[in-house]
């Protein structure tokens, strides 16, 4: 009866211990935590004097320290046992814990295997899916420090470890891989940052040879037609400059008729990876990676992955060859995913930077076109008119009938309408090149009162009240004082021109939070919904009822909309026909 109760407290007692096994064991993912830990409880239960948890280095048939407890430092960290040949050696072959009582008996013990005092000692192994992964190895100084029971327990603890370390495995891989993640972002966040070419190459083969962790990577460009890649960047690991390996050499092309391993991860847009060693290699592919001393090779296509919102195909941009020249290196199927989804990054920002690239062209063209029309439009209307009025001059004007004084109105409005249409044009193409270096701090306060002091006569002479309205304080912004002149100008010219006469134009400046709002406001012709829409693009004018006989070029809301945007703000417009028209925007405030 005794013996039974006892028997019972001891096995509820050993629960109790699991149950805190599991518990710590279970609290963490650390693991080099979970060794020690169970070290701990191992030693601690047993009354072991030292004890080590033991790993296998297969390749060298070796055993080898990674936690220990009980030893001095020096010891633990050099200490090794041969697997053929030691108790330790025997748990990984047969798989079983052994029990040794009598160490100097034992015909797999060699004295360094264990402390000098040490006479007995347990070795049970660690086995996940059907593999030994460890040993932990407890020393006792007396033939009977270890009893079947404490056998039976570092068993069981054995198993428990060996799920933790797992668990402690897989986080350590989530993490690497999680790693990569931010690797693989930040990388193409930084290759799509840029629009220039050389430098979307630079970064990109940069980010490539770091993320992949390569010695040096070649970019090419592909050229379908050609049937061919030219090297068009290279770069080498600084960490690998030593190396007397050289890079291909810039503006070299591969024909890739002879280069069928380029060329089919090409057409298959798919990476792939080569070994110098292998006997698959093509001659071409063998010759160009022992010119290079490449031992390991992979090839990246650079393919912009294919959109479903256009009808974009996928299109394959360049080629990346990520070289390993410094051991042999096995590509794994993760850095097959990495490299693709990099290749597939570099390929969009080098198009970006093409489509950038043509429309910095055209912009080009589009300024040269503006000035040219301009000036040698100018010249010639010029001399027209001049001739026009030099001829009006040698005739009776006062005798003109009514139909050929029409007449000459009509010459002399059409050539106002292109001298102002001119004057716009040059406007516009100056605010869309001027340079944001030369911008200064304005005060806005003054450039509105003096607009609206230009612009008075004007206003008078169609009768209106023209009225301002100003904050207390000044306000300050930095920016083009031309442009900004400019868009105040067009928007109280507008207002004085689409009202009948007699009307009423408010401007009105004030300030909120760190910014400042501009309104100018009329009781005109106004302009209904359908068309406030396109008010602010180039060319386009709202022939509202009532308007008709008021001329115009169709740019000034277009200038007011690049100039306000440039400085930050916003432009826009509250209308309704028949009514009036409020036209506002904000801007940002100078920081003081
Ligand atoms: P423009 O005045 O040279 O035609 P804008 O770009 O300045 O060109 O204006 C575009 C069009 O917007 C004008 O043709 C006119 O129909 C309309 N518009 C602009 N300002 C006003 C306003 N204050 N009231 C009514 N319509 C306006």
């Amino acid at each position: 009866m005794t013996d039974l109760s006892e028997h019972l407290a001891e096995q509820l007692e050993e629960l109790k211990m699991f149950q805190r096994v599991d518990k710590e064991l279970g609290a963490t993912l650390d693991f080099d935590n979970v060794l020690m830990l169970t070290m701990d409880w191992a030693l601690r239960r047993t009354g072991a004097a030292a004890g080590m948890f033991v790993t296998i280095a297969e390749q060298e048939g070796l055993l080898k320290c990674l936690t220990a407890l009980g030893y001095s430092p020096a010891d633990a960290q050099t200490k090794t046992w041969r697997l053929e040949r030691s108790i330790l050696g025997r748990a990984v072959r047969t798989r079983q814990s052994q029990h040794v009582t009598d160490l100097a008996a034992d015909p797999d013990h060699c004295p360094e295997d264990a402390l000098p005092e040490t006479r007995s000692v347990i070795a049970v192994p660690i086995e996940l899916r059907g593999r030994v992964i460890g040993v932990i190895w407890l020393e006792g100084d007396a033939p009977d420090t270890f009893s079947a029971a404490d056998v039976a327990f570092v068993g069981r603890l054995a198993q428990r470890a060996a799920i933790a370390l797992d668990h402690a495995r897989l986080y350590r891989e989530a993490a690497r891989q999680a790693d990569e993640m931010a690797s693989l972002y930040t990388a193409s966040r930084m290759i799509s940052a840029s629009l220039e070419r050389p430098q979307v190459l630079a970064i990109a083969a940069q980010s490539l040879a770091t993320t992949l962790r390569v010695s040096s990577v070649v970019m090419a460009d592909y050229r379908k037609l050609q049937g061919e890649i030219e090297i068009v960047h290279t770069y080498r690991l600084a960490t690998a400059r030593p190396t007397t390996s050289v890079l291909p050499q810039l503006g070299s092309a591969l024909a890739l008729e002879s280069l069928p391993e380029i060329r089919d991860a090409i057409e298959a847009q798919r990476a792939s990876s080569h070994s110098a060693q292998a006997d698959s290699l093509s001659d071409a592919l063998r010759e160009f990676m022992a010119t290079y001393t490449a031992q390991s090779l992979l090839i990246i296509p650079l393919a912009t992955a294919p959109t479903t919102l256009s009808a974009e195909q996928s299109e394959v941009v360049g080629v990346a060859l990520a070289i390993e020249n410094r051991h042999e290196r096995h590509f794994s199927a993760d850095d097959h995913a990495l490299a693709e989804a990099l290749g597939s990054q570099i390929a969009s920002a080098l198009r970006q930077a093409r489509l950038y690239a043509e429309v910095r062209e055209l912009e080009g063209i589009k300024t040269h076109m503006i000035r040219m029309a301009s000036h040698d439009l100018r010249n010639p209307l010029n001399l027209a008119m001049n001739y026009f009025e030099m001829f009006l001059d040698t005739l009776e004007t006062a005798s003109f009938s009514e139909r050929q004084k029409r007449y000459v109105e009509r010459v002399q409005k059409a050539h106002q309408s292109m001298e102002t249409l001119i004057k716009d044009l040059l406007t516009l193409e100056k605010v869309e090149s001027e340079r944001e270096a030369l911008w200064q701090i304005v005060d806005f306060n003054a450039l509105v009162s003096a607009e609206v002091e230009a612009q008075r006569a004007a206003a008078e002479l169609k009768r209106h009240t023209l009225t301002l309205q100003l904050p207390a304080a000044t306000l300050y912004v930095r920016g083009s004082q031309t442009q900004l002149r400019q868009a105040i100008s067009n928007l109280i010219n507008n207002a004085i021109k689409y009202t009948p006469d007699g009307g009423l134009i408010q401007v009105r400046l004030s300030a909120k939070e760190r910014r400042l709002l501009l309104e100018v406001q009329d009781n005109g012709y106004g302009i209904s919904k359908e068309r406030q829409e396109r008010l602010f693009s180039s060319f386009y004018r709202a022939r509202e009822p009532g308007t008709d006989h008021i001329g115009g070029s169709g740019l000034g809301l277009s200038l007011v909309r690049t100039a306000i945007e440039r400085h930050g703000g916003k432009v826009w417009v509250n209308s309704e026909a028949g009514i009036g028209s409020i036209f506002s925007f904000w801007l940002p405030l100078a920081q003081s």
